[in-house]
């Protein structure tokens, strides 16, 4: 059974969490993407948030 983690991108203005994804756990790293943010109107920062 792989261990899958659930990864949630969070915008870094209004905290709004915007993107999810999985990966697998070997992966290390917080990430951090501009992405858009339909809560802002615009790309802003969003970070790894559990
Ligand atoms: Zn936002």
């Amino acid at each position: 059974m792989a261990e899958r983690v659930i990864i949630v991108m969070a915008c870094s203005v209004c905290k709004n969490r915007n993107y999810y994804f999985e990966r697998g756990k070997k992966q290390e790293g917080k990430l951090d993407l501009k992405k858009f943010c339909k809560n802002c109107g615009k790309r802003t920062k969003h970070r790894e948030t559990k």
